[in-house]
């Protein structure tokens, strides 16, 4: 691992992280960030501004990760910050009801029509941990079908061949699940009907529902084949299962309405996190009334939060949809189309193969010429070139997420002047990407 030449380009981070380390596992608050992958010294941030991060050292970066999704107005962003502000000076949490959380949901119902209604959480695991065990309340079944790369959050169940930090680390799974948690899992090989056939077939009124990344990026970005999503609504319809489509990632980012947006497939229910909290932790889940009347108070199945609708995160959250129109998403998308020109003329410039898939404005770049399918394709790229990539930009002031297996995310706030700086530092990373060896 490229652990020691990286290691002191950013002393006040370093000295930070060593700090860190003492008192957290890894020095980090979730796996991705401690730069495992890339070696190096995490950089600590200590503001965000547009399209710009400024680490504890002073230096800038051109941010391509926003918050691994959320920052679609990028950091900072006045109306975002007005609308917290506002709503900070009237208390920070009050445990009852608020008109904050009405307006968010009803937002929610308005923009994503399979929505009908919609139960508030603040994180994605907590939304997909509730879908799944409401899907299992709402069935009497108990087996869930996932895909291999897919990731919906560190809930046990579905820790099971995951995609993002599993990924990153090449963990099969993770001890601390049991097998009880885990013996109700079926993982299959992503954009394989087939196999999601079968399996309905060997296990005959036992599958609950398939939950599925609406278009995945949690194993780098692997939309769906045509017809693959329609074609898992069809088989759960047939089999009386629920289609669980987790938009976490690609809510309120693909498009206004997600990648529901794009794909038009109505699932049973959804589930959604990152935009939709502006920055805050806020998470939902929601879909088909009459499962959704299977939750308490209305129904039998339970599920609760302390700080649900938390009234900042949902000022956040409101304040950033209400400023996401046609034109906003017009924009983000052209940017992303623009960096990924860029990125792929640079690598082949220097006869790096590769292979840039994308998802909307979602978008990565795999170090294959291939195109990548599932999690099985995504890990014969040579990875390793992307470390020499990775710390290329980073040392020219432009910050990638610090894994092969991420989407890259930009925000309406990429600028010219942004994508300039990308586009100045982009020949010397593809140079050192294809002068690396494994
Ligand atoms: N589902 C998907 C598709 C995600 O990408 C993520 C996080 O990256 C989650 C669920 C979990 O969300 P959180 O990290 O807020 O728990």
């Amino acid at each position: 691992m490229t652990e020691l030449p990286y290691r002191y380009e950013a002393p006040v981070s370093q000295t930070l992280f060593d700090r860190a380390s003492l008192v957290t596992p890894g020095g980090v608050n979730s796996p991705v960030r401690a730069f495992r992958a890339v070696g190096g010294t995490p950089r600590f941030m200590v503001s965000g501004s547009g399209p710009y991060l400024t680490d504890a050292d002073g230096r800038e970066y051109v941010d391509l990760v926003c918050s691994w999704g959320p920052m679609i107005l990028g950091h900072s962003h006045p109306e975002v910050i007005a609308a917290v502000q506002e709503a900070v000076a009237r208390g920070t949490s009050f445990g009852t009801p608020g008109e904050g959380e009405v307006a968010l949901a009803e937002e929610i119902v308005a923009r994503i029509e399979p929505v009908e209604q919609v139960r508030l959480v603040s994180s994605g695991t907590e939304a997909t941990m509730s879908a799944i065990r409401l899907a299992r309340g709402f069935t009497g079944r108990a087996k869930v079908v996932k895909f291999a790369g897919c990731y919906h959050g560190h809930v046990d169940a579905l820790l099971a061949a995951a995609g993002s930090g599993v990924a990153t680390f090449g963990l099969p799974d993770t001890p601390g699940v049991t097998g009880a948690q885990a013996g109700d899992t079926i993982v299959l090989p992503y954009n394989d009907l087939e196999a999601v056939r079968e399996a309905f077939a060997a296990h005959p009124g036992e599958i609950a529902c398939v939950i599925t990344e609406a278009s995945p990026g949690n194993m780098g970005v692997v939309p769906p084949l045509d017809g693959f999503n329609a074609g898992l609504k069809e088989l759960c319809a047939a089999n009386g299962a629920l289609y669980i489509s987790d938009e976490v990632m690609t809510g309120f980012r693909t498009s206004k309405a997600g990648w529901f947006g794009v794909d038009g497939v109505r699932p049973d229910l959804m589930t959604f996190g990152k935009v939709m909290g502006g920055g805050f932790p806020a998470a939902a889940f929601g879909g088909r009334a009459d499962v959704m009347a299977h939750l308490a108070p209305a129904g039998p199945v339970y599920q609760a939060g302390t700080l649900s609708g938390n009234p900042i995160a949902t000022a956040a959250g409101l304040a950033q949809l209400r400023l996401l129109d046609d034109a906003a998403y017009a924009k983000v998308d052209a940017v992303s189309a623009e960096i990924r020109g860029l990125v792929s003329e640079a690598l082949a410039k220097e006869g790096v193969a590769h292979t840039v898939q994308a998802a909307s404005n979602m978008f990565s770049v795999f170090f294959t010429d291939r195109p990548v399918r599932n999690y099985e394709d995504a890990k014969q790229q040579e990875a390793f070139r992307f470390t020499a990539f990775f710390h290329s930009l980073l040392s020219q002031g432009v910050y990638l997420p610090p894994s092969a297996f991420e989407s890259w995310f930009v925000s309406t706030a990429h600028d010219t002047q942004a994508v300039e700086r990308i586009a100045a530092a982009l020949p010397a990373a593809a140079r050192a990407a294809s002068e690396d060896t494994a």
